[in-house]
This record gives structure tokens, sequence and C-alpha cells, in this order.
């Protein structure tokens, strides 16, 4: 299976919006989009603001990965993802993530 892992750890190539951005597919936009609303209680997320290929690929990003704080970090300490943080075990801003998403910590120490 194709991997695309962003700063976090989430492999984006399994993320909904990114299959909708490269397959130009409003349809899935659309599901995307309530599914997000609901999960995120967040009314604001329309269809046309699922526009993203990945964290850590050329392109549009959806308006939340801009403005990650985990993203934001990683890019400004100069490291590619958490994964080559020191602080990577330790770290409150990343530790959500690590704890909900399975697989996320396995995904950034594959990387190095
Ligand atoms: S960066 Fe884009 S593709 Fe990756 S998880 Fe976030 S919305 Fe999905
Ligand atoms: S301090 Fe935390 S969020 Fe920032 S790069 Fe290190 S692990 Fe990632």
């Amino acid at each position: 299976m194709e991997k695309l892992i962003g700063c976090c750890g989430i492999n984006c190539a399994e993320c909904d919006a990114r299959k909708a951005t490269i397959a130009n597919d409003d349809e899935l936009r659309k599901i995307t989009a309530e599914k997000w609303s609901r999960e995120f209680n967040a009314p604001g997320i329309t269809w046309e603001m699922i526009n993203c290929t990945g964290c850590r690929e050329e392109g549009p990003k959806f308006s939340h990965c801009l403005e990650c704080g985990i993203r934001n970090c990683a890019m400004a300490k100069g490291f590619n993802t958490c994964g080559d943080c020191p602080d990577l075990e330790t770290c409150s801003i990343v530790t959500g993530i690590l704890q909900a998403v399975p697989g996320a910590l396995e995904n950034l120490k594959s990387l190095n």
C-alpha cells in the first residue's frame, strides 16, 4: 500500500481529502465534508474546502493542515517529520495524534 507519511505520522495516502483531490471527485468531497463536519463538530467545513494533496506533498492543503501546529513546528525546526525530532516520545504537541491514530508512531519511526 502506498504511504505518504505526514509530519505527525498520519498516512495521507489513506485520507479521503487526498483521494478526492487526486481524482477530482466532488461526490467524495461532499461525503468527506459531511463526515468531518460531524466528527470534528465543525459545521463550517464545506465540500469546496476539501482540497489537499498531503501534508508533505506539493499542491493544495486543507485549511486546517496549513495551520496545523505539529506541521508548523516540524517545518520551523527543519525536520521532515516529527520522526526526526529528539523530543518525539515526550512531545505534548504531537502526543494526541500518536495516541489517537494507530500506526502513526510506527510510521514515523519507519522513515528513519
Ligand atoms: S494533510 Fe491533507 S491529505 Fe494529509 S491527512 Fe491532512 S487533509 Fe488529509
Ligand atoms: S517538538 Fe513535537 S511537534 Fe515539534 S517537531 Fe518535535 S515532536 Fe514534532
